[in-house]
């Protein structure tokens, strides 16, 4: 079901992986995406799932399986294109194992190493750019390369402190840049880096050198994730999140599709997510008012636009934030 989830397109769906039982997440799409899969709800013949063969197979009763599997599918491809390869005058794709989760790894790792990709990437595909990120946080995607993992924590560690060094520079000059649960920690951490930088004449010499700053930082928040609707300090006894999940696959990451980021003490809010608490807020205002609403739903509304609003209103406190 395609909805909005701080103002931006989202779809809410399950991430199965042989286990149906995993939660709900919400996952940030961009319109192209979103209008794809509008159309696929309207021609999947499946309870649950929009990817399956184009008919229900015959002669099943009460089947649930959709029919289709991307290994296959993939396999049927690549063998298709290499049987007419040569009649149109193209490469034979050479024989090798090829499966969907290596086309976002492939693209993560390319965004993470090539100069400036990041950018044409969320140029590409916005809001959604980070998600293609976190996606590699999950816990089987890791293990299936952790080395691979381990480089792109650092290549991540170092793009969030090099993010940081602007709120630093607020907090030198006495500035509150951040609200929500976590931002005391925040203004800590910045201060402590403020103090450790002022308190060392050979660091303090250095202080028009960003790298030092970028050092620092990127050693006082060593599991920062930058988000499009909070920063998280990732510390995962104090983690909402991962309620969620099941009790041996807590605390490795954070887990961005049921974040909590306006409850969550990890979470920091700064004066760039300010436009999408804004429209997270007009959002819920106007479906608080839909007559349709039932009134559990209606409570629940409410809720979440009392977590919205506390945020926003403080976002307008601070002013600078
Ligand atoms: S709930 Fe959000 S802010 Fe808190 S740890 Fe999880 S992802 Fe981070």
């Amino acid at each position: 079901m395609v909805r909005t989830y701080f103002g931006s397109p989202a779809i809410v769906s399950r991430k199965t992986k042989m286990d149906p039982a995993r939660p709900e997440l919400h996952w940030w799409v961009i319109e192209p995406v979103a209008e794809a899969l509008t159309v696929l709800e309207e021609l999947s013949w499946h309870s649950t799932h929009l990817f399956v063969a184009l008919a229900p197979p015959t002669g099943k009763q009460n089947h649930t399986e959709p029919e289709i599997q991307s290994e296959a599918e993939i396999d049927f491809f690549i063998n298709g294109v290499n049987t007419i390869a040569h009649q149109r005058g193209l490469a034979k794709i050479p024989p090798s194992h090829v499966r969907s989760h290596m086309f976002r790894k492939t693209m993560s790792q390319l965004a993470g190493r090539e100069p400036d990709s990041e950018i044409a990437l969320g140029l590409q595909l916005k809001h959604a750019a980070r998600r293609a990120f976190a996606n590699r946080t999950t816990q089987a995607y890791a293990q299936m390369d952790s080395s691979w993992a381990k480089e792109f924590d650092t290549e991540l560690q170092q793009a969030a402190a090099r993010k940081l060094v602007d709120l630093l520079r607020g907090r030198r000059q006495g500035e509150r840049v951040a609200v929500g649960p976590g931002a005391a920690r925040l203004h800590d951490g910045l201060d402590k880096v403020i103090a450790t930088i002022d308190n060392d004449p050979q660091l303090r010499a250095q202080i028009a050198d960003e790298r030092v700053e970028e050092a620092l930082l990127a050693d006082e928040f060593p599991n920062l994730h930058l988000g499009t609707v909070n920063h998280c300090m990732f510390d995962a006894p104090q983690a909402e999140c991962q309620d969620e999940l099941p009790e041996d696959q807590r605390g490795l990451a954070p887990l961005i599709g049921a974040c909590q980021p306006a409850r969550c003490r990890n979470s920091t809010i700064t004066r760039a997510h300010a436009p999408y608490w804004a429209a997270e807020e007009d959002d819920l205002t106007a479906l608080s008012k839909d007559p349709r609403l039932s009134p559990p739903n209606r409570e629940a509304v409410f809720i979440r636009l009392a977590d919205v609003q506390r945020i926003t209103r403080a976002l307008e406190e601070e002013g600078t934030a």
